[in-house]
């Protein structure tokens, strides 16, 4: 039995808050502990409480006045596009053809498939993210150099093998039979083996067949606790180009819904040009819109109506991500902020506590595991950041007129990133300290 105190300011969201004064929408001790005993926190609340529970020689790190909360969750990202972040003046179909798809075709082998996970995960941790939603490439053998990766740190991570038949170049295609057995190989080596979850992933409309969205449709209704990822709505020609390649759906949304892609574990990356119709049928179905600031604004895609789309009379469920490498940030810290600017854009505010909300409960109650993480509460996984809004110089003199928890959070989230995270907990061992950081 391992078993480890934790102590410092802790945060943790009990629900969405309504206002920047919705106290009752978190818990926050000034003096706070977690005990975390074998990965798992088993208790949790004032440093006194939790000191009391514990045994003798329990090691204790005192983190504070750091604030302890947990884990980021990202909820789309492409972990083979790390060396295509960064790369200039394309929009969405442009940029796939001319930089991703190339990129992706390394992904044939293996050893570059393990390099780039490895790599990968490490900077998913380095900034205070413990758990993601991915795309891996085309080939099986990139899904399980990431399982086998996630499954050695014990990460929860959700991933798929992508499902992509057409419109690309031949070395990033499958077929509908084998990117169907493909991604059954995948299920059966690594669905549910610890912490790992795959993911059902066709990658969008435009490069798969009506034959392989069938495939993707008879996967979904074989495995109805996976979870399906895809592209939605994205980008003005991309809608268009669907919308051709589809003439019998009714819109964008529709061509999903006539293979039953549709659904509570569906997650749908952009969602930003949606007709009524289209946010009605994804809120009648419960499937997730995912927001992507930083990637949105990079690509110049659009603005996700997020105030909107939760307000509606038929609110969406809304997740956020940082999409790496259409992304320009893996921090969610820094995705936060874009969202923030996204949103004002649109004449709304989103404010600090709905933010980091947003990428902890938030992203966990979008992917139905708020049980498991995404929460400081009592039997949920130990998945831990810990945040010093002083860590860099700006950032410790605006500290010093900082007199809220929403003007501190709205600080980290505003000038914040990788350097104000200063440890990481991953099913309660230390990982960001701990990492050995070799770029090889
Ligand atoms: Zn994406």
């Amino acid at each position: 039995m391992t078993e480890l105190l934790l102590r410092g300011r802790t945060l943790s969201f009990n629900r969405w808050p309504e206002t920047i004064d919705d106290h009752a929408a978190y818990a926050y001790e000034e003096d706070g502990a977690l005990l975390i005993r074998d990965g798992r926190i088993v208790a949790a609340g004032t440093y006194t409480e939790v000191a009391k529970k514990v045994g003798e020689g329990v090691k204790t790190v005192d983190h504070r006045p750091h604030l302890i909360l947990p884990g980021f969750i990202d909820t789309h990202v492409h972990f083979p596009q790390m060396q295509v972040i960064a790369s200039y003046g394309a929009e969405l179909l442009d940029w796939l053809n001319t930089y991703t798809f190339p990129e992706e075709t390394k992904f044939r082998d293996a050893q570059h498939g393990r390099r780039i996970a490895r790599l990968f995960l490490d900077e998913m941790v380095r900034h205070g993210t413990t758990s993601t939603v991915a795309y891996c490439s085309v080939h099986k053998a990139s899904a399980e150099a990431f399982f086998e990766e996630s499954h050695a740190r014990d990460m929860l991570n959700i991933a798929g093998k992508v499902m992509m038949d057409r419109n690309a170049p031949d070395g990033v295609l499958d077929t509908p039979q084998s990117g169907y057995d493909d991604t059954r190989t995948v299920i059966s080596e690594w669905h549910g083996k610890g912490r790992q979850h795959v993911a059902i992933t066709p990658r969008f409309a435009i490069t798969s067949s009506p034959e392989q969205m069938e495939m993707a449709g008879a996967l979904v209704k074989e495995f109805p606790n996976l979870h399906m990822q895809t592209h939605l709505s994205e980008n003005h020609a991309e809608i268009a180009y669907t919308c051709e390649l589809y003439p019998e759906a009714k819109d964008y949304t529709d061509v999903y819904a006539r293979y039953g892609l549709l659904g509570k574990r569906s997650l749908f990356g952009h969602s930003i040009h949606l007709s009524e119709r289209e946010a009605d049928a994804l809120s009648d179905s419960g499937s997730v819109a995912v927001f992507c600031p930083t990637s949105n604004l990079f690509l110049g895609s659009g603005l996700f109506d997020y105030q909107r789309y939760r307000s509606r009379e038929k609110p969406l469920r809304i997740a956020a991500a940082t999409d790496v490498g259409g992304g320009t940030n893996y921090s969610m810290l820094r995705t936060m902020d874009e969202a923030y600017k996204v949103i004002a854009l649109q004449g709304e505010k989103l404010n600090p506590f709905q933010s980091f909300w947003q990428i902890t409960r938030g992203n966990a109650e979008a992917l139905s595991l708020v049980d498991r993480i995404g929460t400081l509460e009592e039997g949920t996984e130990a998945d831990i950041v810990v945040l010093d809004a002083g860590a860099i110089p700006a950032m410790r003199l605006r500290m010093e007129t900082v007199a809220t928890l929403a003007e501190e959070l709205f600080l980290l989230q505003t000038l914040g990133d990788d350097r104000t995270v200063r440890e990481v907990y991953v099913s309660g061992r230390p990982a960001k300290s701990d990492m050995v950081t070799a770029a090889a």
